[in-house]
């Protein structure tokens, strides 16, 4: 009965914050390599308390989450913060890029929790514009970059450590219509080229094209769907 093992795991997870909100309530999904899911729902549903505590930046109150097998809520910080550096790529809608370091530099800082020796992160950080469009960026800083570009190097830092699992947290609500679907379609391109990526949106487009549709309304999961098969 057991397949492969998810890249990713949340079992039975809740969140009660402080003041008794109940973001997420009994939370269990699955990720498996490879595949592209959207987190869908209207404002408030739980989806960035979802995408944290898949992230492990915040435990859940209840239940748990597995990365590779392993299970999250074991592990001391520094432990945390190495599997997290191994296994997982984050991107926001604010792109938390640092404004003194050019583009290489900031995609460099993705590899800083990987373990990756000092002289190797640079031609990674380089490689990894690359893989994004914007080898001709490498050097600007980000005030000097458009808003998608911005973007593209946020997504570009989640890139260069190789992840199990990129996280992306509305990476197109700070971008307008035209760089919000160059966001898209690269996030696309890059799980076609074997990158696993979950993507909570409130794009109908990419959640209509997303190969896997998650649907969360008051913290909880209230359809599961894969493209292709019966809803
Ligand atoms: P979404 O991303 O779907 O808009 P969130 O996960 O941000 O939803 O929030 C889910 C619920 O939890 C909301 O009711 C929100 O107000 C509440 N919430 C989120 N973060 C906190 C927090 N740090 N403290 C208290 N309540 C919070
Ligand atoms: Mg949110």
């Amino acid at each position: 009965m057991s397949g492969p093992v998810p890249v990713l795991r949340v079992r039975r997870a809740g969140k009660v914050h402080p003041g008794g909100v109940v973001a997420l309530d009994d939370v269990s999904l699955d990720v498996h390599e490879g595949e592209l899911l959207a987190i869908v729902g209207p404002s408030g549903s739980g989806k960035s308390t979802l995408l944290t505590i898949m992230g492990t930046l915040d435990l859940p109150t209840s239940g748990g989450v597995e990365i590779g097998g392993q299970d999250a809520g074991s592990l001391g910080d520094r432990r945390l913060s190495a599997l997290r550096g191994r296994h997982l790529g984050f991107v926001f809608q604010q792109f938390h890029l640092t404004d003194g370091l050019s583009a290489a530099e900031n995609v460099a800082t993705g590899l800083l929790y990987a373990g990756v020796p000092h002289r190797r992160r640079r031609p990674l950080a380089l490689e990894a514009l690359d893989r994004v469009g914007l080898s001709h960026r490498a050097g600007h800083l980000p005030h000097q970059l458009s808003g998608g570009e911005r973007q593209r190097v946020a997504i570009a830092r989640a890139l260069v450590n190789g992840p199990s699992l990129v996280l992306a947290d509305e990476p197109t609500g700070s971008l307008d219509t035209a760089n919000g679907r160059a966001v898209l379609d690269l996030l696309v391109r890059l799980n076609a080229e074997g990158t696993t990526i979950a993507i909570v949106t409130h794009d109908r487009d990419l959640a209509a094209r997303a190969p896997r549709r998650v649907e969360i309304l008051d913290g909880r999961v209230v359809a599961d769907v894969r493209a292709g098969s019966a809803a």
